[in-house]
């Protein structure tokens, strides 16, 4: 291997603040970075799925569900979260020309899917709108 950067990475293996499930849209990024922050979340394992909750609520085939949920037992087996944020956004590709009750409701639905798997969690939900941040009730 040729290097071709040098940055100096953290080699302790971490316990992760939360485990965080959002889409990867990047122009929430910045906003839910910061959001975490604010929660006191800085360090996390970050699952990005296009469509986020949709994988566990509503999946194309069954077997994405079982692979996000795959996903978030290796997140606490490796670094123990004790808690998990999922959040939708606005203007999702996954959504096309749907309303934000029918995507939050997805949220909801993909907590349901994950406490039924892992009941030690607590699961949170958002919503990331081009404003902020909303919590999904
Ligand atoms: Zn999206």
């Amino acid at each position: 291997m040729d290097k071709l950067f040098h940055f100096d990475s953290q080699q302790e293996v971490y316990t992760a603040d939360a485990c965080v499930i959002s889409c990867f849209d990047a122009r929430f990024d910045v906003a839910i970075r910061k959001f975490l922050k604010r929660r006191g979340i800085v360090t996390f394992d970050h699952i990005k799925i296009p469509g986020s909750a949709k994988s566990l609520a509503a999946p194309e085939c069954p077997e994405d569900r079982d692979f996000v949920l795959r996903m978030i037992r290796t997140s606490i087996r490796l670094h123990q979260p004790r808690r998990v944020l999922i959040l939708a956004h606005q203007d999702c590709g996954a959504y096309p020309g749907v309303a934000v009750d029918v995507v939050a409701g997805d949220v909801v639905r993909a907590a349901g899917v994950i406490l039924a798997s892992e009941p030690s969690l607590a699961v949170e939900c958002f919503f990331a709108d081009f404003d902020g941040i909303y919590r999904v009730v």
